[in-house]
Formats: C-alpha cells, sequence, structure tokens
C-alpha cells in the first residue's frame, strides 16, 4: 500500500518490528494486578499498543460494565511500567475528558457507538482541537456508509491519525463465527480510503479463542495493517468476554505462527483474487447456513402434522416457478447460450438441464401462481 507523508508518520508509531500492529491486552481492566500482570507478560510479545476497556458497552444490564474512571490510572501504569502505550474504548464525551485526564494515549470508539452518528458526533465534538489517534470500530451492523461516516466525523474535528477496526458485523445469519467478518467491507473500506490504516479485531469476529488464528492469517493475508486481539492473563475467569481472550502464551505462539512467519515471507500468492476467493467462501458458509434454517423450518412443518405438511402440486408448482422467475431477474440462469453447469468433465447433462428448465419456466411464467402452470418438473 503506498503510504501518505502523513499516515507514514503514523506508522513509525504503529507499527512495530513485526511489520504490522499489534494491539493486545484485556477485554476489561479489572484490577491492578490484573492489567499490569498481562501487560507485562504481554510486553515481550512485539505488542505495539496496549488496550483495556474500562467502560463495557454490555448487550444485557446486570453484567460487569467496567471498572469505570479509577482504571484509567491503573491502565496508565501498567503502560508505564511495559513502556507501551495504552488505548480504551470511548462512548460519551465525558469519557474522552476522564481519558485526556488520565493521559491514555489512543482512544478508540467501539461497534455500538459507530451505529450511532450522534453518538459519534458528540465524540467527535469533545476531541476537537486534540491531537490524539482514535480507532474506530466498525458499525455493528454490515454498513460501509456508517463506518464511513464516523471516520469522516472525526477527521473534521481535526484528527489526523485515525486507524479503522474491522470488528466483524452482527447479521441475521447463524454462524459459526459471533460477528461475520464480511471481508468485503474492510477491502471496499480501503478502496475507498486507501490512506486509512485497517486492523482486524479477532477476538470479537470469533467470539471463541478455536478461530482467532485463522482469522488473523486472513486479515493479513488480505493485506490488513495489523491485529487487536484481547489478551488476559487467566482468559478463563475474565469478568467480559472471557471466551476470546487468548492467554499471553497463546498470544505469544500466534505472533510466532501467524505474523512473524508471515513476515519471512510467507508470500502471499495473488492477493485480489484471495480475497474474492475469501467472499466466496463467506457467500457459499452463507448459503450453507440458510438451507439448514430452511430445512429445519420443513422438518417442522413436517412434524406439525399430516395434513399441513403435505405439499400440494399447484403450492410445488408454485415455489418453482418463483423462485425460477427470482433466479432469472437475478440473471443466474444466463442466456440460453452459456456453459452454466458443465462440469470439468465435459459432460453437457447439466447444461442440458438447466436450458430444459429455462424453457419450463418461460411456459410457467406467464401464470407463476395460476393452475395453468405445468407442475411436471424437468428431469
Ligand atoms: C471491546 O473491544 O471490548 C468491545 C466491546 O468491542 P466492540 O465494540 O467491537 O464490540
Ligand atoms: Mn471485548
Amino acid at each position: 500500500m503506498i503510504l501518505s507523508m502523513e499516515i507514514d508518520k503514523f506508522s513509525n508509531w504503529l507499527i512495530h518490528r513485526t511489520g504490522k500492529c499489534l494491539v493486545a491486552g484485556p477485554c476489561s481492566v479489572e484490577s491492578e494486578e490484573q492489567i499490569l500482570g498481562t501487560a507485562k507478560e504481554l510486553a515481550p510479545c512485539d505488542v505495539t499498543l496496549l488496550r483495556g476497556g474500562i467502560w463495557k458497552p454490555r448487550t444485557r444490564p446486570g453484567s460487569f460494565e467496567g471498572i469505570g474512571e479509577k482504571g484509567l490510572n491503573w491502565l496508565k501504569a501498567a503502560g508505564r511500567a511495559t513502556s507501551l502505550p495504552v488505548a480504551t474504548e470511548v462512548a460519551i464525551p465525558a469519557h474522552v475528558e476522564q481519558c485526556l485526564n488520565a493521559n491514555i494515549d489512543v482512544l478508540w470508539i467501539g461497534a455500538r457507538t459507530t451505529t450511532s452518528p450522534i453518538a459519534v458526533q458528540a465524540i467527535a465534538d469533545s476531541l476537537a482541537g486534540i491531537d490524539i489517534p482514535v480507532m474506530i470500530k466498525n458499525p455493528m451492523n454490515p454498513d460501509l456508509g456508517l463506518w464511513i461516516g464516523a471516520i469522516e466525523r472525526v477527521r473534521r474535528a481535526g484528527i489526523k491519525r485515525v486507524v479503522a477496526v474491522h470488528r466483524g458485523f452482527s447479521t441475521h445469519i447463524r454462524h459459526k463465527y459471533r460477528n461475520q467478518p464480511l471481508w468485503s467491507i474492510p477491502l471496499e473500506l480501503r478502496s475507498r480510503m486507501p490512506e486509512i490504516p485497517i486492523l482486524c479485531d479477532p477476538s470479537h469476529i470469533c467470539g471463541t479463542q478455536q478461530y482467532i488464528a485463522s482469522i488473523s492469517e486472513a486479515a493479513l493475508e488480505a493485506g490488513l495493517d495489523g491485529l487487536m486481539i484481547e489478551s488476559h492473563w487467566r482468559p478463563e475467569s475474565a469478568l467480559s468476554d472471557p471466551g476470546q481472550q487468548l492467554s499471553p502464551a497463546q498470544f505469544a505462539e500466534l505472533v510466532g505462527q501467524v505474523v512473524r512467519n508471515r513476515n519471512l515471507g510467507v508470500a502471499s500468492r495473488n492477493r485480489e483474487s484471495d480475497n474474492l476467493w475469501r467472499e466466496i467462501d463467506e457467500i457459499d458458509q452463507d448459503i450453507g447456513a440458510l438451507l439448514s434454517t430452511r430445512v429445519s423450518i420443513l422438518r417442522k412443518i413436517e412434524a406439525d402434522g399430516a395434513d399441513g405438511s403435505r405439499i400440494s402440486g399447484k403450492t410445488w408448482a408454485n415455489i418453482c416457478a418463483t423462485r425460477l422467475v427470482a433466479a432469472v431477474a437475478k440473471q443466474l440462469l444466463g442466456t440460453g447460450e452459456s456453459k452454466l453447469g458443465e462440469c470439468d468433465s465435459g459432460c453437457t447433462q447439466t447444461e442440458a438441464r438447466s436450458i430444459e428448465t429455462r424453457k419450463w419456466l418461460l411456459r410457467s411464467k406467464t401464470s407463476p401462481c395460476g393452475d395453468s402452470v405445468t407442475t411436471e418438473r424437468p428431469a
């Protein structure tokens, strides 16, 4: 990536000797001992920036909502003890003020806040005239406009060092990840704002330790500029997000395997096509997840009772016709001359079948819902 002068300067701060920015630290600062102990174990692992949440935006009330202002001094002291700059999340202007009073080095805006332009603007206004780096996580929902809007609001307040953080998106599709990566969104952000460094936060994408290494690898292969990973000295007893935090030893192993190895020359073959294949993988996973939901609904219909579960010829014809009309509208069936469905071995059976399907569709299209629709499906 070509870096502008401004980003170059930022990179000096941002990028450590691994060539990538590595932000690590617990989801939440819990005690003086916990943040200091975690920081000391993380410091030898090429960490660029120590993170720790002070005010936690929890989905439901009643869980640990952060230690509050007193934790800022513990976080800063842990940073001093390990010579690391420190970062925390701000959600309202009062947080910004308290962070500035405690000399916090970097602020970040969390996913729930990025979702609200009014909240982001209030934070941006409170930052006017202050020179502090700000990281902006993507909004909860897959809306690139909201993410770009938040970046613009913060930049318009005069903040020059802005970093985007990709932490995945909440969607209606049940997935193995807590938040779907939807790689096309950070990649589109990069093409629209190439001067903004983008970090990936595999902890919040995965929701469990299990996939953190593979998502970290994917992020670096996609060309993102670094990682933000939650790490806690005793992950199993963490007061927030226990499942997705690595111990410092696990973090060190990940840096060795995923970050350093990569820099030793595991060359990215063809980044552009790799990124497109990554998108295809995600789409295929979504299709699988949707089909599985569809099958479970059908099973429920089946279990619900004999009559309701029997599908009439008319209903079946309606289902086929409406779905095929939709497929044609989306140009999924090609033009008739295409090699749609032809397999590697040169077998043309599937192609012939697709042409038959189109012919059948043309017959049924005149009345997709009526009795006149043929129920005789192509082979
Ligand atoms: C966090 O970093 O701990 C956090 C709450 O993140 P997000 O805003 O991405 O959910
Ligand atoms: Mn967290």
